[in-house]
C-alpha cells in the first residue's frame, strides 16, 4: 500500500508543482498578503507544507473553506492550533457565502501594523493586494466567484491567448488576483493520502477505492460510531470491516443477483454519503 502511494506520488507531484511554485513566486512580489485556502475537514492534510517555505516572508491569512461539511468542534480546536503557530484564520463556506464578507476585515487586521507604519511614513495609501493559493477542489474558483460577484465559473487561459492579469476589486481598498495559485497536495504520510482521497481532493484512481473505503469505515468506527449506527444500522459492537460492508450493502439494497453484496456499489455509497454530508459534519485530521 505504502509503495503504491509513493510510486503514484513521484509520478505526478514534482513536474506540475515546480512550474506552479515558480509562477506563484513571480506573483508573490505583487502581494501584500497571501490567502491559503484549506479544507476545513482536513486543514493539515490540505496544506502543502512546501508553500510555507515560499511565502514565509509574506503575511498569511488562512481560510478554512467548506466549514459546512466539517465537524465544528474539531475545527474550532484546529483553528486555535494554527493560531498558536502564528497563522490567523477564518472559517468560511464559499458556496453559501458564509463569512466571506469578513475576509477583507481580517486581512486588514493582519496588515494593520504595516498599514499604520506606511501612513506614518507618509506613504500613499494603495489597495491591499492578495491572491488565493490552494490544492485542487478546495474551493478556489467558488471563492473568487463569490468575492467578485460573478455567477459563471472562470475558465482557464485559452492556448495562444495572452490574458492580462486581472484584479478583482473588493471594496475600495482590497484587490484579489482573479487566478488562484494551484498547489498540489503532498502525501508522504499515507493517512494524508487517505484523507485527501475520502474527501475527493485527489482523484478516485490514485489510491484504490477499496483501500480508501477500508480506511474511511475504520475511521468512522473509531471517531463517529453513532453516525454509522444511525445511518446504516451498523451495530456499535460490530468492528469487522467486511461485516460492516455487508450490513451497509443490505441496508441500502446494494445487491447483485442472488442477494450477494455489490461491494463496488457499497464503496460508492459510503464515499458519496461522506462527501455529501449525509453522515453529518466530519473532520478527518486529528492533532
Ligand atoms: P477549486 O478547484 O479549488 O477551484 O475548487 P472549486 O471552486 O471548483 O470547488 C470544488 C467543489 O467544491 C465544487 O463542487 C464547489 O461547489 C464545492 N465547494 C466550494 N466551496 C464549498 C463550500 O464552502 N462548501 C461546500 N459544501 N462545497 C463547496
Amino acid at each position: 500500500m505504502d509503495k503504491k502511494i509513493t510510486e503514484k506520488q513521484i509520478q505526478w507531484y514534482p513536474g506540475h508543482m515546480f512550474k506552479s511554485f515558480r509562477e506563484i513566486k513571480e506573483k508573490l512580489k505583487l502581494m501584500d498578503l497571501v490567502i491559503i485556502l484549506l479544507d476545513a475537514r482536513l486543514p493539515m492534510s490540505s496544506m502543502n507544507p512546501d508553500i510555507l517555505k515560499i511565502v514565509k516572508h509574506k503575511p498569511i491569512l488562512i481560510l478554512y473553506n467548506k466549514m459546512d461539511l466539517a465537524d465544528s468542534n474539531i475545527l474550532k480546536d484546529q483553528i486555535i492550533y494554527f493560531e498558536e503557530q502564528g497563522f490567523q484564520g477564518l472559517k468560511i463556506d464559499a458556496q453559501s457565502q458564509i463569512n466571506t464578507n469578513k475576509i477583507h476585515e481580517k486581512a486588514q487586521s493582519i496588515l494593520q501594523e504595516k498599514l499604520e507604519r506606511n501612513k506614518s511614513k507618509g506613504l500613499l495609501e494603495r489597495p491591499i493586494r492578495t491572491m488565493i493559493l490552494g490544492i485542487p477542489n478546495v474551493g478556489k474558483s467558488t471563492l473568487i466567484n463569490a468575492l467578485s460577484g460573478k455567477k459563471a465559473t472562470k475558465t482557464g487561459n485559452k492556448p495562444g491567448v495572452t490574458k492580462a492579469q486581472q484584479w478583482i476589486k473588493i471594496g475600495s481598498n482590497f484587490e484579489l488576483l482573479d487566478t488562484p495559485g494551484v498547489l498540489w497536495p503532498k502525501f508522504d504520510d499515507k493517512k494524508v493520502g487517505y484523507h485527501l482521497a475520502i474527501t475527493g481532493a485527489i482523484k478516485d484512481n490514485i489510491i484504490p477505492i477499496d483501500d480508501v473505503c477500508h480506511y474511511a469505515l475504520m475511521f468512522l468506527k473509531e471517531y463517529y460510531p453513532m453516525r454509522l449506527l444511525d445511518k446504516y444500522s451498523v451495530p456499535l459492537d460490530m468492528y469487522d470491516y467486511v461485516e460492516m460492508l455487508n450490513q451497509i450493502g443490505k441496508q441500502r439494497g446494494a445487491l447483485l443477483k442472488g442477494a450477494e453484496i455489490d461491494y463496488d456499489r457499497v464503496y460508492h455509497i459510503i464515499l458519496t454519503d461522506i462527501r455529501n454530508k449525509a453522515l453529518g459534519g466530519l473532520s478527518f485530521d486529528r492533532n
